[in-house]
């Protein structure tokens, strides 16, 4: 595998959530990340049916527009009873015409969820793929999965996207009432992550 070596690193999305968690991930191997919006990039379609095949869009479009070495990363929760969706399409379900609605996007899950007579638990997974781009279009790629159920009605204010309505296992709360910390070291992206670090030098 090919060595990550810094010290700069577009991290090539422009959700603030998860430019936050990718810092805090990357600020102890000396690593600067730099965002997608401070760049000024615009952000491609993500029209691959995978969580990788969308973040390989996204690295390359990023690798083309400033010869960096990127991060780019795809995710979204897979529900059982729904036969894996949202998925791929997870912030699709959150879009209105005046941008995007998390408490939307819950309430379409339970409500699916309800109209096909799903049995509690119900179980989903998040899912984040981390593929990393140099300027020569190499690429290295890590999925981590976080396996738990959902609950309604949704539960606390930390957090992001659907976070208030999932109970990882082996916990009792949702990831909206952990801190940043605590969701830091069981996330799917910490898994993702984990594995990403084997190429940390
Ligand atoms: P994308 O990876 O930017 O295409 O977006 C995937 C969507 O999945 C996001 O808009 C979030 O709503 C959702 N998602 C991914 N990771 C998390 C998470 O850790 N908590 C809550 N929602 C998440």
């Amino acid at each position: 595998m090919r060595r990550l070596t810094g010290p700069r690193l577009l991290v090539a999305t422009h959700n603030a959530g998860k430019l936050d968690e990718m810092r805090a991930l990357f600020a102890p191997h000396g690593i600067e990340v730099v965002g997608a919006a401070e760049m000024g990039l615009s952000e491609p379609p993500e029209t691959e049916d995978s969580f990788a095949g969308n973040a390989r869009i996204k690295a390359r479009a990023a690798v083309a527009a400033t010869g960096l070495p990127v991060l780019a990363d795809d995710s979204g929760i897979t529900v059982d009873g729904l036969d894996g969706a949202p998925g791929v399409y997870t912030a699709d379900w959150a879009e209105t015409p005046r941008g995007r609605d998390f408490m939307q996007a819950m309430r379409r899950t339970w409500d699916e969820l309800e109209a096909r007579g799903v049995p509690e638990p119900r179980r989903a997974q998040f899912r984040a793929t981390l593929l990393v781009m140099w300027p020569d279009l190499h690429e290295e790629i890590f999925e981590g999965i976080a396996p738990g159920r959902l609950v309604w009605p949704p539960r606390g204010q930390l957090g992001h996207g659907y976070d208030p309505i999932f109970v990882p296992d082996g916990h009792d709360r949702t990831y909206a009432e952990m801190s940043a910390e605590e969701k830091n070291t069981i996330s799917h992206r910490a898994e993702a992550f984990r594995k990403l670090s084997a190429i940390l030098g």
